[in-house]
């Protein structure tokens, strides 16, 4: 279990368009880590943000009659407004618009260039706009990239160039420790990928004006994949601050479509800058939509705003974080949502609650009765958070929901195995149940954070505890009647 300080970013995302399901699952991804880690009694730093230059915005703005400030600027309220929407509580929302970004960013630039890691050359190559990045003709698919099936674009242009290559013996070093890539299956696909040599990378543009300019030369601005990446700095007050040494390394969570970038190209530069490099670079997987891949030209695509007007954001966030196994592609339907809805979050969670509730009110007036300890529950409950423990300290998110679910469905067990409304003496029965109610709100809060709240607020307690309150102790609380916590959908 990690103790301390805990530094967590999402990627920023691009804001080229409105946010989709694919960025939302990350960012419920990373808040779900960071408030476990929050529990644990760590200090956190958890980033988001948006990248907001390159040439495809100052096209897609042109487009639309708008400068690409005033463009970026609307999607940027889009993206604080999902994170709103979805409970997501980051520490930091950056934009690369920030003027303390623009800052740190050319500072790193600057001190690239007097490092000698530099120079001034001409580039010649493919381009794909909507990646920003250049490929080589083996990267292709009969001459397109092969995210976007689009063509890319053949440029010739003076450009400064960072001594990549000369990165191979550090990166190849670096990824063989253990949790560098995570999962492990993308660990030894970037291995592979370096071994088959790697070229030094043009690190700015001429053609492109809507970026961060060049500290020592006006005519460049900074290639975005560079300055974007530097928001992992930026965000804790540049290398100087006491923030930067109280957080740094981190933990970068990522889509497997920028895997290349946040391994080879910003481990390359941190090792440039004498930095240490992220603790881990987490990669998880496509969100796709019913059977298909995520396509905004075919319409394959799902408006997270939308999504919470119908299931609200427990519902969503938990089927995401539960459905997805992290790391690889999951697949989005609103019938599998529903069913999860139904039968997790209704029946089993739902009915275990608002049973032990009624029972409460029914034989004890409200107040919820003190008792002998179980053994079995409790040994069953240390049990599951170890295990939980461990498992969300490998990011296992799924698994952890599932091990926190078996716990519940234990507890559901106990009520109907021991049938406490047949018996006599009734008060164990509940206490037990009583108690165990108020951890699983503790251990299911970094998941669906609302609805952790609307189960402490029900069993009468002020708030829902922290890891430290995962224990069975003297009841003193009187609960209070609340509303289902989920409704079963049709
Ligand atoms: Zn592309």
């Amino acid at each position: 279990m990690v103790k301390g300080n805990f530094f967590i970013s999402t990627a920023i995302d691009y804001t080229s368009g409105k946010p989709h399901i694919g960025h939302l699952y990350e960012k419920v991804c990373t808040d779900a880590i960071a408030r476990w880690n929050r529990l644990r009694g760590n200090k956190v730093h958890f980033s988001t943000g948006v990248d907001t230059h390159g040439l495809k915005i100052q096209r897609n703005a042109e487009k639309k009659n708008k400068t690409p400030k005033k463009f970026v600027e609307e999607l940027t309220k889009d993206f604080k407004k999902l994170c709103e929407t979805y409970n997501i509580t980051y520490d930091d929302f950056i934009s690369t618009e920030d003027d303390r970004h623009k800052k740190i960013a050319q500072e790193l630039f600057q001190k690239l260039y007097d490092n000698e890691q530099i120079y001034l050359s001409n580039y010649e190559g493919l381009y794909c706009v909507d990646c920003e990045t250049y490929y080589m003709d083996k990267d292709l698919k009969d001459g397109k990239c092969k995210i976007h099936d689009k063509k890319c674009e053949k440029v010739k242009e003076q450009s400064y160039f960072f001594k990549l290559a000369s990165y191979e013996k550090d990166l190849l070093e670096h990824l063989n420790q253990d949790f560098s890539v995570l999962p492990k299956k993308r660990k030894n696909e970037i291995i592979n990928r370096i071994k088959e040599g790697l070229n030094d990378l043009s690190v700015s543009r001429r053609n492109v004006d809507w970026g961060i300019k060049v500290p020592f030369d006006d005519n460049h601005t900074i290639f975005v994949w560079i300055e974007a990446l530097m928001n992992y700095i930026s965000t804790l007050d540049g290398i100087k601050s006491k923030k930067f040494k109280d957080f740094w390394p981190g933990v970068h969570v990522i889509g497997k479509d920028i895997f290349w970038h946040h391994t080879v190209i910003w481990y390359s530069i941190l090792k440039a800058l004498k930095l240490p490099l992220p603790k881990t670079v987490l990669v998880h997987g496509f969100v796709n939509i019913s059977g298909e891949k995520m396509s905004k030209s075919k319409g394959i695509t799902i408006d997270p705003l939308v999504l919470n007007k119908k299931y609200g954001a427990d519902g969503v966030r938990y089927f995401l974080l539960r459905e997805m196994p992290f790391g690889d592609d999951g697949d989005f339907s609103e019938n599998s949502l529903k069913n999860r809805i139904n039968n997790e979050l209704a029946n089993d969670l739902g009915n275990l609650l608002s049973r032990t509730i009624s029972m409460i009110l029914k034989y004890f007036d409200g107040k919820a009765p003190n008792g002998k300890k179980d053994e079995n529950i409790v040994n069953q409950l240390n049990e599951t958070f170890k295990k939980s423990d461990k498992l969300m300290d490998n990011f296992e998110i799924d698994k952890t929901l599932a091990e926190v679910w078996s716990f519940i469905n234990y507890c559901n067990k106990y009520v109907n195995d021991q049938k406490p409304w047949e018996k006599e003496k009734k008060e164990d029965i509940i206490y037990n149940l009583y108690e165990s109610l108020k951890c699983i709100s503790i251990l299911l809060s970094p998941f669906i954070p609302e609805t952790s709240e609307k189960i402490a607020c029900q069993l009468g307690l002020k708030k829902c505890g922290s890891f430290k309150e995962l224990k069975f102790d003297n009841v003193k609380a009187k609960v209070v009647k609340g509303e289902m916590l989920f409704h079963k959908l049709e």
